[in-house]
Formats: C-alpha cells, sequence, structure tokens
C-alpha cells in the first residue's frame, strides 16, 4: 500500500499550496457546527455529565465533552463511518478512535491503517500524537457519546446531517468501510435521504462488499470494539483483509 501514500506525497509535491485546501476549508466550517450542534439533549447530558465526573484513570484531565467531527486526509478516497465516540475516549480527546486505551478499538483500528498505509502510526492516543491519515477519513453516524452506546433512531437521524455535509466535502470518496451495521445502516440511510435507494437492501456482513448505484463500493467491517476484539470475533487479519480489499477496489477505480 506503499503507492497510497506515494501518490498523496506526489501530489502535495505538485501543487503544494492548493491540494486538498478548499476541501479542508470546507471541513473546518462543518466541524464547527458538529461541536457546537446540540440537538440531542440527553446526548449532550450524558457527555457534559461523563466529562464532569470522569474516569478515576483521567480524572487530572479536562474532558473535551463536546459532539466530535470527523478526522482525516480532505482528499480520502476511503470513508470509515464508525457508530459513535467512547465515554471516556473520543468524549475525552476530541478526537474519533482516540484515547481508549491500550488494546482498545482505536490503537486496534490504527495498527490496521498503519499497516495498510493509510496511517502514519499504528496508535491514536492524544490530539496532539502527531497522527495524520493518507487517503482515508474517520466519521461516526452519532457525534455525541450515547449511553451503553446505544443511541436512539431520533439521535441517528438527526445527526446524520453532519455526515451528510462531511461527505459533500469529500468529493474523492469511492470506497465506504462501515465500522458495525448501526455506522452501515446509516450510511445507507443517508444515500436514500439523497435520492439514491439501494435495492434491495444490502445485509451487513463482515468483509461483505455491495457495489452501490453511485458508483461507491460499500464494504462492512465489524466494529473493532472491545467485545468484538478480545473474543476474537474480529481478529487483526480479518481487518487486513478488508483494508486489502479497500485497496484493490482503489486501484481498480484508478485504471477504469
Ligand atoms: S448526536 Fe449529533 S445531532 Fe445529536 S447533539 Fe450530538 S452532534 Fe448534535
Amino acid at each position: 500500500m506503499v503507492t497510497i501514500e506515494r501518490k498523496a506525497r506526489k501530489d502535495r509535491q505538485e501543487h503544494p499550496t492548493r491540494v486538498g485546501e478548499p476541501e479542508r476549508l470546507a471541513l473546518q466550517a462543518i466541524q464547527q457546527s458538529i461541536v457546537s450542534c446540540e440537538r440531542c439533549p440527553r446526548l449532550r447530558e450524558y457527555c457534559a455529565e461523563i466529562a464532569r465526573t470522569k474516569r478515576r484513570a483521567y480524572r487530572n484531565e479536562v474532558y473535551w465533552g463536546k459532539p466530535v467531527p470527523g478526522f482525516g486526509d480532505p482528499r480520502a478516497r476511503m470513508l470509515l463511518v464508525a457508530l459513535a465516540p467512547a465515554a471516556h475516549g473520543a468524549n475525552r480527546t476530541g478526537r474519533v478512535f482516540t484515547g481508549d486505551g491500550p488494546h482498545g478499538s482505536g490503537d486496534f483500528l490504527m495498527a490496521a491503517l498503519h499497516r495498510a498505509g493509510f496511517a502514519n502510526i499504528p496508535t491514536a492516543e492524544r490530539t496532539d500524537d502527531g497522527l495524520e491519515l493518507t487517503d482515508a477519513f474517520i466519521a461516526a453516524a452519532v457525534r455525541c457519546a450515547p449511553p451503553d452506546n446505544k443511541p436512539t433512531p431520533v439521535e441517528i437521524a438527526n445527526c446524520l446531517p453532519h455526515l451528510d455535509a462531511e461527505i459533500a466535502a469529500l468529493p474523492r470518496v469511492r470506497v465506504v468501510v462501515a465500522l458495525g451495521k448501526i455506522g452501515f445502516d446509516a450510511y445507507l440511510q443517508l444515500l436514500k435521504r439523497r435520492g439514491v435507494n439501494v435495492r434491495p437492501k444490502p445485509a451487513f456482513g463482515h468483509g461483505v462488499a455491495h457495489e452501490l448505484p453511485n458508483g461507491q463500493t460499500l464494504i462492512g467491517c465489524y466494529h473493532p470494539s472491545r467485545q468484538n476484539t478480545n473474543t476474537g470475533k474480529l481478529s487483526a487479519c480479518m481487518m487486513d483483509d478488508v483494508f486489502q480489499r479497500v485497496a484493490r477496489t482503489l486501484r481498480d477505480t484508478d485504471l477504469r
């Protein structure tokens, strides 16, 4: 997957000032509107309460406690759609899949992205850890940590416009990896709102890819939660298989 980094580097060398700049500025404006969103009172109260009470291990830290925007490369061709921030992970640090501890979902995911050439380091601890994604952008169906990781259908519907706005600012996305069934269904719901009806409705399955009418490929992937990775439901090899599939799809897209 070295080719992904090489291609991005070549773009930057050839067009040092303009590559990704309009997308980056558009994403910045969207991030502001996400961070200040108050549409779901239950989730806003929960996040604020977690930020106030904190986990013992982080008692000296200032929690982010606000909605969490997406993170990654403005010129990404791969979009990952997850469920929601973790209460003491992204809700604490302010960056998706960041800070949920050693062997947490963030490190598991980032190690796989690093092996595949999409991330420059294999961990995600803090917002100042130097992590950069190349050709990949990570977003979530819901931007506020929900109690028991279970947002309501209304909360998912409330939050979809944020994902919609980010996707509109990421015009190069060709492959969408849904991390878990909620992310998978949320993406299909979003397409429906955009007038893209996928019939018959694709079924979520790990490693199962679907060609969409809008030319994108949607790939299911088990969510890298501790519950899945500690029980072996999701292994590092299974995650690698998904990103190899992504790389093949992007290569094929380039050849068309
Ligand atoms: S979950 Fe989304 S829509 Fe609801 S308050 Fe948070 S950012 Fe706003």
